[in-house]
């Protein structure tokens, strides 16, 4: 039970929250709080004056200093906001996987992701070890989809066969992953109402992972009942929650059908032209192009680091981003298929902004299990071993410098160098523009630079955990990926 004055301050957040949400949605709205705040905000039906929360919206109003602590609505819902984030880095490191070989393959992830979307993008993915999809397709088919979802076509079954199927896959990834597990995600390019059984499907997560996942739809309003629902039996429990709003007409139906306090946990993302939301420029979204819609941009700085800049310059490149935020596995249900994947930034190559490094199929747990373990071992190894190939990943701009050699993103630099003089750094860089057998460098580097081999091998392995290095394992040429 929550004391009067906790209660005023979670009513205050509520309509807070529910003022951001028009704001960052509807652009018109913008424009006419600039204008006359309160009477933008009166013609949206919103009672919060936004005089009172002006520091949260307008850029050029800033918080009197000390007030981070006040009881006023600013101050309340600052509060609100950090605890979200806080949550979200503790889940961040939660997701973290028990096998000590995925959970350093994860890293490696990690460092890539830092280098290849900028320190503070990286920053906001998960990175979580696994996702499930309950059907195959999704119905609802949104022109910016970021990962290309095609329309449905299956759907996991709930019968007897069905669930015992899930509950055992549910069994395996626990044991792969430990409590990382409950921050699996049972949806991908797939929304979750499209499959009738969710809710079952999610009381089993709980009941074996300990935690519900996090949901996020596109079909809030398909069954609000439905979706009612689903909001109460998670609400306590801390699970996210999260809405796709499409239009600005949905916005409208969601704020007329949910209370601002049945929102109160609910994340809804604007996905309609005009959102201030940084969306990603993966799958459709990258094919429509940003001529449409020109979204907010990531900006590389000269000196590193990176700005968000809003609105995108008209002749501003789209920054390749993504919306992946899984590295791991994931499995399809309907079609028991099961793919070793991790975020990149979208290409031609990768249109949907991740990485694939491994196809399995299944037919039973056991069958799943061995998959996931033979994935495990072919592709996440603890450290090089001497018969591993190893180059410099591709995307890296390599300079060589006197004490040793650079390597560089639009968002990051590592500096590899010595004070006592880098002609073996040199020389490895040269080396490894290509690649090489990790015997073969240490041999190398120990002839012609008098390296020995240790201290080479100590070089490779920071590189490698730094998620610098492409590898490659049985004398095939290097992966794309660490
Ligand atoms: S964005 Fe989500 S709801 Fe929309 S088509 Fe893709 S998977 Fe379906």
């Amino acid at each position: 039970m929550l004391a009067p004055a906790q209660r005023l301050e979670a009513i205050t957040v509520c309509q807070t929250k529910r003022f951001l949400e028009r704001f960052s949605a509807d652009v018109g709205f913008r424009a006419e709080l600039a204008r006359d705040p309160i009477a933008a905000a009166r013609a949206r039906g919103l009672p919060v004056d936004p005089r009172e929360i002006r520091p949260l919206w307008d850029p050029s109003c800033a918080e009197p200093p000390g007030s981070a602590n006040g009881c006023g609505p600013t101050a309340a819902y600052r509060r609100f906001h950090q605890a979200k984030l806080r949550r979200r880095a503790e889940m961040a490191h939660a997701c973290a996987p028990a096998d000590p070989r995925f959970g350093a393959w994860r890293e490696r992830q990690q460092n890539r992701c830092r280098g290849q979307f900028g320190v503070a993008y990286a920053a906001g993915i998960l990175h979580a070890p696994a996702c499930f999809e309950l059907t195959s397709g999704c119905s609802v088919g949104c022109g910016f989809c970021g990962l290309c979802a095609p329309p449905l076509r299956a759907i996991a079954p709930y019968d007897t066969a069905g669930r015992q199927l899930w509950r055992e896959a549910l069994e395996v990834i626990r044991a792969l992953c430990g409590a990382a597990a409950g921050h699996a995600a049972c949806y991908w390019a797939t929304d979750p109402f499209d499959n009738p059984d969710y809710e079952q499907f999610l009381a089993d997560f709980r009941a074996i992972l300990g935690r519900y996942p996090q949901t996020t739809t596109a079909l809030a309003l398909r069954d609000p009942e439905r979706t009612r629902a689903l909001l109460q039996a998670t609400a306590s429990t801390g699970a996210i929650n999260r809405f796709s709003v499409l239009t600005l007409a949905q916005l409208d139906r969601i704020h007329r059908t949910f209370s601002a306090a049945e929102l109160a946990t609910v994340e809804l993302v604007p996905q309609m032209p005009g959102s201030s939301l940084l969306r990603s420029a993966s799958g459709r979204a990258r094919l429509r192009g940003a001529a449409e819609d020109p979204p907010p941009y990531l900006a590389p700085l000269a000196g590193g680091g990176e700005e968000l800049a809003y609105p995108a310059p008209p002749d501003a490149p789209w920054t390749p981003t993504s919306i992946a935020c899984v590295s791991g596995f994931l499995i399809n249900l309907p079609e028991r298929t099961v793919a070793l994947i991790s975020p990149c930034p979208a290409s031609d190559e990768n249109p949907l902004g991740y990485l694939t490094l491994a196809h399995g199929a299944f037919a039973t747990a056991a069958d799943l299990e061995r998959t996931l373990g033979d994935m495990i071992g072919s592709q996440m190894p603890i450290a090089l071993g001497p018969d591993d190939f190893v180059r410099l990943r591709e995307d890296l701009e390599v300079t060589v410098t006197p004490s040793g050699f650079q390597l560089a993103t639009p968002f990051r630099r590592v500096s590899v160098d010595t004070p006592r003089g880098g002609a073996h750094l040199r020389q490895l860089a040269e080396l490894l523009r290509q690649p090489r057998r990790v015997s073969e460098l240490e041999l190398l580097l120990c002839y012609t630079c008098a390296t020995p081999a240790e201290a080479t091998r100590r070089q490779l392995d920071r590189l490698f955990a730094a998620g610098l290095l492409a590898w490659g394992r049985d004398g095939a040429p290097a992966a794309a990926q660490p």
